[in-house]
């Protein structure tokens, strides 16, 4: 059976449209590989979606989204889609149990995080991170976030009420909100080095992490119980096969393909447009379907 509408991700964006299709009455599926809420549930306060004026955590903005899916009884395929191909006028929408297939696809699949040049041993992988969903319960850390954007100041905003953290920007450049950089300096537990590289990232004899800088002439070491890269993010559209990355605009223009959400938004990506963008996906899937 070809379905109508697959979504790919359930962040705001995945989310946001798989309500829509509900409320249109269009069959669909919706993928999601880890959590539900996606990137949004590392958020430490949203000020800027409408309807919470003393602004709301990612995590609870998420248990809400959670709360409407439920209530709506969307279901949720917990895969990964490994691939996605069009042919016979449909998707095929592969994951490592089935292959699926639709008419209309939603890609919002969201964004990857830049990883790090530097090599670390093996034996630190569980306490590198590049999103901090996994550590939000931590107490009593110490704490280094590499970057210098909006996500390194929130990050540490977000943990530093239990954790000491430091963040290291490796030149004098903040790119973050000033609001976010004004608490940052007034939180005790945040301390923040700028003009410092880290060059190595070692481990010690008791199990820490040795984040080794360079900065200001002087060579220092760090230890660290967590290292977090804030380094930046790429759109991801990895599970799209070749040939259908190389047809995309093609089948963007004819109103098959609907890339939404951080993967489209380049630097303005926020919940509020992603959300959008879902919507308006739904939308016009909708408006191709009456005019069939
Ligand atoms: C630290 C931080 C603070 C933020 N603060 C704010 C804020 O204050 N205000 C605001 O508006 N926004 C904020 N954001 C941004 C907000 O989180 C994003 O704009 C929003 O989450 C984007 O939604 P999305 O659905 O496009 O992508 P994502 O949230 O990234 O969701 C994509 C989903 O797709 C899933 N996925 C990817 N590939 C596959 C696959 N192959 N198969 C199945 N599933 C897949 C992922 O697991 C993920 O759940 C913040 C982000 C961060 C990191």
């Amino acid at each position: 059976m070809i379905n109508t509408v697959a979504i790919i991700g359930a962040g705001p964006a995945g989310i946001a449209a798989a309500i829509q299709c509900h409320r249109q009455g269009i069959d669909f599926l919706l993928f999601e590989q880890a959590h539900l809420g996606g990137l949004l549930n590392n958020a430490n306060l949203v000020e800027n979606y409408p309807g919470f004026p003393k602004g709301i955590s990612g995590r609870s903005l998420v248990e809400k989204f959670s709360f409407q899916l439920n209530d709506l009884a969307v279901p949720i395929i917990k895969e990964k889609v490994t691939q996605v191909d069009f042919s016979d006028n449909a998707f095929s929408i592969r994951t490592d149990s089935e292959t699926h297939t639709a008419q209309f696809l939603i890609l919002a699949t969201g964004t990857i995080p830049i990883k790090s040049d530097l090599t670390f041993p093996n034996s630190l992988q569980e306490q590198v991170f590049f999103e901090i969903s996994e550590i939000l319960k931590a107490t009593g850390k110490q704490i280094v976030i590499v970057g210098a954007g909006d996500a390194a100041f929130d990050y540490a905003l977000n943990l530093a009420d239990q954790n000491q953290v430091i963040i290291l920007n490796r030149s004098n450049n903040i790119k973050c909100l000033a609001l976010l950089l004004e608490r940052a300096n007034a939180h005790q537990n945040i301390k923040y080095l700028e003009n410092t590289r880290v060059t190595a990232v070692e481990k010690t004899a008791t199990g820490q992490i040795e984040v080794v800088c360079s900065g200001s002439g002087d060579n220092t070491s760090i230890q660290a119980d967590y290292l977090i890269f804030a380094i930046g993010r790429i759109p991801n559209d990895i599970c799209l096969s070749p040939k259908l990355r190389a047809e995309k605009d093609q089948m963007i223009e004819q109103g098959y393909l609907y890339l939404v959400g951080d993967l489209a938004n380049g630097r303005y990506r926020q919940t509020a447009i992603a959300v959008a963008d879902g919507i308006r996906a739904a939308m016009q899937i909708n408006t191709m379907l009456s005019d069939e």
